[in-house]
């Protein structure tokens, strides 16, 4: 059984970008024991040092702290809040969602016309309750405070699904840091280094920061995507329960193809489902990682998640286990012969 009530406390803490303090701290408390050192750089990542580094080569786990929400964008006179989001949200797919301005007062999203028409951000308002504007900013609530979807996590064991807001990209910090916590006490042949990047969502802005500090020679991107096993999609590709997806291309970036045959590799000897995957409609912080210095061997581990940037997204248990099994084999494989294997050859 894995840790769910760590994941049930990462995915229901409220951090949007920029405000991920909250999940920094969570990620300290569980992995000060297995750490070196942890660091921060200074736009909100937390970056930890497994015990026993440094050997030659430095592998990264990156997964991003920070989830899709939104900032008060105005205050009508009535004492309805109007929203900005920060990444990306559908508004027909938040209608109804409750949430939590500046971490303390309870709201409902609506739309101010029937969402069969045409709706957008702009016509989403947050119901708190309050009766007029003077109210709401009695209560100090002002333009720029966050406004975070909120949703209590649940574990539907008959079917080993855990539904939750936040999965994207909560549950792999948890997978990352399972693996941390898995190699805490064993001699690795490559240094390790779990890198909670902040901002991902507006950017991938902390990633790149947190990636001038640690200047891995190696990086795997644990993210998620959504599904399309679902009825709106035709084609089934990226489905629940197959095992975690092996991301060829993203919007961003390519894979690194030695790197990405290193994990099939293991996976086949030791009977690991896995999917390969292209993320046509979005990126991830392999973009930004993969351009340090002069360009890094990196990846993304994509767990197959479904509903993702809502605040009921499902995902299996089986992938999750399957991915923190194929992640740690991974990692203990890897070694400076590994590292030069990956690089790209130069023509003689
Ligand atoms: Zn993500």
């Amino acid at each position: 059984m894995i840790q769910y009530n760590l994941l049930k406390k990462l995915t229901e803490a409220c951090a949007i970008p920029g405000d991920e303090g909250i999940v920094q701290s969570l990620i300290k408390d569980d992995l000060t024991p297995s750490s070196q050192k942890i660091q921060f750089d200074n736009l909100g990542s937390i970056i930890c040092h497994k015990k026993g580094n440094p050997k030659k080569i430095t592998v990264a786990l990156v997964a991003h702290i920070d989830e899709v929400g939104f900032i008060v964008r105005d205050i009508d006179k009535n004492g309805f809040i109007r929203l900005h989001s920060l990444g990306g949200i559908s508004p027909y797919q938040v209608i109804g969602s409750r949430v939590l301005i500046k971490d303390q007062y309870l709201g409902c999203i609506y739309a101010d016309k029937d969402p069969a028409q045409h709706i957008s951000i702009d016509n989403l308002y947050v119901d708190a309750g309050f009766s007029n504007k003077e109210e709401v900013l009695a209560y100090k609530i002002h333009i720029g405070d966050s406004v975070s979807l909120r949703s209590t996590t649940e574990y539907w064991e008959d079917q080993g699904i855990i539904a939750a807001k936040a999965l994207d990209d909560r549950v792999s910090c948890f997978i990352g840091m399972e693996v941390f916590k898995n190699l805490a006490e064993q001699q690795l042949d490559c240094n390790l280094v779990f890198i909670g990047s902040a901002q991902e969502e507006v950017g991938t802005r902390g990633s790149k920061t947190a990636t001038n500090l640690v200047k891995p020679d190696i990086a795997i991107i644990l993210d998620v995507a959504s599904c399309k096993d679902t009825p709106q999609f035709s084609q089934q590709t990226r489905v629940m329960k197959k095992g975690p997806c092996l991301c060829v291309a993203d919007k961003s970036a390519l894979g690194n193809r030695s790197l990405i045959e290193l994990f099939s590799t293991i996976a086949d000897k030791h009977n690991i489902p896995y999917q390969y995957d292209i993320l046509g409609g979005g990126g991830t912080d392999t973009g930004s990682v993969a351009l340090y210095g002069i360009g890094i061997p990196a990846m993304a581990l994509i767990t197959p998640v479904r509903y993702c940037h809502t605040a009921t997204s499902l995902v299996h248990m089986d992938d999750i286990k399957n991915e923190i099994d194929l992640l740690t084999l991974v990692i203990q494989s890897i070694n400076e012969e590994t590292f030069k294997s990956i690089l790209p050859i130069p023509p003689k």
